[in-house]
């Protein structure tokens, strides 16, 4: 496994250039390391230290902190999930209780963000699933009726109503709900780098190649050096299965995402100069489209299994033309050169949209698996698993351990091929919204 550093991301992009940053140098001892810094473990950093002033807590990322999935991803912070369906009272019963997570994901970035007062372009303006196909009005109906169960704020909107409100004419069918929010993830992750505490070390470009338990101890091998800790939190996402994590519980998944260049006041006229708004597919394969604040789209409409951990250029600029069509699907207007910035990211999955909370072994400890929704829950799990490192309970964690737990896993090569053949199907039945 291979983690770089890139420039293609154009929220990292967004954000001025990190000068200073340390790599470990010696052998180092500690009362809690964290793996991976992404909201995750830097919620769990900054838990862990105001729970545990007196202690010694180390965080290492095998490449610039912030700037994996957690900086890259596409900003929506989700109040509901459309693409579970349910079938039953218990389905309901498992619908409503994961709602209730996503909305303590919300509040949960919230209270961080107006505790440190973070600029990361919050808008409490709502998301929208939108269809290019009528038939997809089922779907939103049934989903309507899950919603109004639950109390959520929501409309069904239709093609003429959604034209005026995103501008343009491609969805026919759609529903919004009020509660989700959008943001800048890359200036949210960075600030999360800001507000560490000060007995919080911080070890970028700082790969962990393998790990042991050793009587009370944990020894973490590193490039040249070692770090020794009383406890160890695993907070790599779309890495965990590659550190041996929960390997038959969580795989990773490579997503591609294009941004353009600020659009101009003609191509904002022809829009009708809407407001900022995110899009949703009603069809899990189908895009996620996004007007940002400053007026530029950005779109994602990939998803793969792929070995790499990081798309090279040529791989890049396959993904760019596929975004590039779904672009001038709904904008036809648009250039041909309208993207500034293409780039991958890894997100991870489980197989019934579960996520992974777990204490391993006495001084091991695991959070992540978020399913395309880490903004919220891994905020909430990072805060979440630093407590239960710590000894502690609440409310949030009792929450978190009452959701259904990761299904088991085939193992290889039965699983790539079973995803890679969900995938086709899922890509095939979506492939108008693409
Ligand atoms: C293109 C894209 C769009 C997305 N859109 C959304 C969205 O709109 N809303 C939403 O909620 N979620 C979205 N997601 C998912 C979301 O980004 C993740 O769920 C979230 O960032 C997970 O945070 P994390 O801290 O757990 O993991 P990450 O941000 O992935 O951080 C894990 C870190 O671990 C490090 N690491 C891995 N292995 C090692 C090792 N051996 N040693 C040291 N460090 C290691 C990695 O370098 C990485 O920085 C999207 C993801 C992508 C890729």
């Amino acid at each position: 496994m291979q983690i770089i550093n890139d420039q293609s991301c154009s929220w990292i992009n967004d954000l001025e250039p990190r000068k200073k940053y340390k790599s470990l140098k010696n052998d180092e001892t500690c009362d809690f390391i964290i793996i991976g810094a992404g909201y995750t473990g830097l919620s769990a950093a900054r838990s862990l230290a105001k729970i545990n002033p007196d202690k010694k807590i180390i965080i290492v990322d095998a490449q610039l902190a912030g700037e994996g999935a957690s900086g890259r991803n596409s900003g929506y912070l989700v109040d509901t999930t459309l693409n579970e369906g349910f079938a039953s009272t218990k389905d309901l019963s498992v619908y409503q209780n994961k709602t209730k997570l996503y909305q303590t994901g919300i509040s949960t970035v919230k209270k961080y963000i107006e505790e440190h007062q973070v600029d990361c372009d919050w808008n409490e303006c709502g998301k929208y699933y939108a269809s290019s196909d009528l038939n997809d009005l089922k779907i939103l109906e049934n989903f309507s009726k899950i919603l109004k169960i639950q109390n959520i704020e929501h409309k069904i909107l239709q093609s003429n109503e959604l034209e005026k409100l995103l501008g343009t004419s491609f969805y026919k069918v759609g529903l919004y709900t009020s509660s989700g929010v959008l943001l800048h993830p890359g200036k949210l992750a960075r600030s999360m780098i800001k507000t560490l505490p000060i007995n919080v070390e911080l070890f970028e470009n700082t790969q962990l190649l393998n790990w042991l338990e050793q009587n009370d101890k944990i020894i973490c091998n590193f490039e040249s050096y070692k770090i020794e800790s009383k406890k160890i939190i695993f907070c790599t996402n779309g890495f965990l299965s590659s550190l041996g994590i929960k390997q038959r519980y969580n795989f990773p998944i490579s997503l591609s995402a294009s941004t353009t260049r600020i659009l101009n006041k003609n191509e904002l006229d022809i829009m009708g100069n809407p407001s900022e708004w995110g899009v949703l597919s009603v069809k899990p394969m189908g895009a996620t489209v996004r007007l940002t604040k400053d007026k530029r789209i950005t779109i994602r409409n990939t998803a793969e299994i792929n070995n790499s951990f990081s798309m090279n250029a040529d791989e890049l600029e396959k993904r760019k033309q596929f975004h590039l069509k779904g672009l001038k699907k709904r904008f036809p207007f648009l250039p041909n050169d309208i993207i500034e910035h293409t780039w991958s990211g890894i997100a991870c999955r489980s197989a019934n949209g579960a996520q992974i909370f777990d204490q391993l072994s006495n001084n091991v400890y695991v959070a992540g698996c978020f399913n395309g929704a880490g903004i919220g829950l891994g905020t909430l799990f990072g805060e979440q698993i630093a407590l239960k490192a710590s000894n502690f309970n609440s409310s949030e964690m009792e929450l978190i351990e009452s959701q259904l737990k990761p299904s088991w896993l085939p193992p290889q090569p039965f699983l790539n091929l079973g995803i890679k053949a969900k995938l086709i199907f899922e890509r095939y039945k979506a492939k108008s919204e693409i």
